[in-house]
């Protein structure tokens, strides 16, 4: 809403590079022989998390915001939609771990790119989620599909058990999400099951969508004055406004704009 009101009201915003994909939950404990080849009993190792990455036909696939014991939760923040995420409790103690699974996607990658439009990252990832809302049935299930099965193009007819609470729809994801996420998705399963050595197995779940790793919209500010490159005294400032992408970096961003409004005041 904030982004719509400053484009409304002719203050610019931009349109920004994000990633966008799915969230996938493996147990624990398969993590834990992949990682730690087969000693996963061993009292001393902490549950054991992983990194992939893989470019897929010109664009990024990566694991983004791996969550080892964790919980896939539901994290809509509007009508009308799905959104996942992924958390940890300290312990990392629940048997199951998740990860995003995304691809890169910039403005000019987009079918609708067209050059000054601000709002095709944001509009692409809301029809993602709105998409993923109706196949799931209209509530707060999500679309989901066994890993082998989604690279089959075949709706699985059950679910080992999940952490994700409101439940899962079985759907083809393929046919959910756009190609150009759903056919670099296939193929990058394929290759992080060679880098981890069962990571590409039946008993890995899809939920759809990971859309929120980081803004897909930008409101751009002076490099040295952190303020707005059109108005004195507004300071676009960490996630939202499309200068950070997690806990710490919205957190340095923030310390940084406010030393900057502390020297404009002394
Ligand atoms: C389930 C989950 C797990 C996560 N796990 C991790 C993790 O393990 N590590 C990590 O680094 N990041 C994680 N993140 C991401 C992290 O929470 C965000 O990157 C971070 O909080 C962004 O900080 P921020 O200050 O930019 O925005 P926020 O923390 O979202 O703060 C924005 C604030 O603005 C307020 N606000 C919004 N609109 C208005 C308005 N119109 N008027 C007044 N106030 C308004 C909001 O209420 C909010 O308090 C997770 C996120 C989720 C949802």
């Amino acid at each position: 809403d904030i982004f719509y009101l400053l484009h409304n009201r002719g203050i610019k915003v931009e349109a920004k590079p994000f990633a966008i994909g799915v969230r996938i939950e493996h147990s624990q404990s398969l993590i834990d022989q992949i990682q730690y080849h087969g000693d996963d009993q061993n009292p001393y190792l902490p549950p054991a998390s992983y990194s992939l990455v893989e470019q897929v036909d010109g664009l990024g696939v990566y694991s983004f915001c791996m969550c080892p014991g964790g919980i896939i939760a539901p994290c809509a923040t509007d009508i009308e939609e799905v959104v996942t995420n992924g958390w940890s409790p300290s312990k990392r103690n629940n048997p199951y771990s998740n990860s995003g699974i995304v691809v890169s996607v910039s403005p000019q990658d987009l079918p609708n790119y067209k050059d000054n439009d601000p709002f095709v990252c944001l509009e692409f990832q809301k029809k993602v989620e709105y998409d993923c809302w109706v196949a799931a049935g209209k509530t707060q299930k999500v679309p989901a599909q066994r890993m082998t099965d989604f690279i089959a193009g075949k709706v699985s007819t059950d679910f080992p058990k999940t952490s994700y609470q409101p439940g899962l729809t079985a759907v083809d994801l393929n046919e959910v999400l756009p190609d150009m996420l759903a056919s670099r998705l296939r193929k990058a399963f394929v290759a992080f099951g060679h880098k981890m050595k069962g990571y590409l197995t039946t008993e890995a779940v899809l939920h759809a969508p990971e859309s929120r790793t980081s803004s897909p919209v930008k409101i751009p500010r002076d490099d040295f004055s952190l303020e707005h490159i059109e108005i004195k005294g507004i300071y676009p400032c960490a996630e939202g406004a499309g200068y950070a992408g997690g806990i710490i970096s919205a957190a340095i961003d923030g310390i940084n704009c406010m030393d900057r409004i502390i020297e404009k005041y002394n």
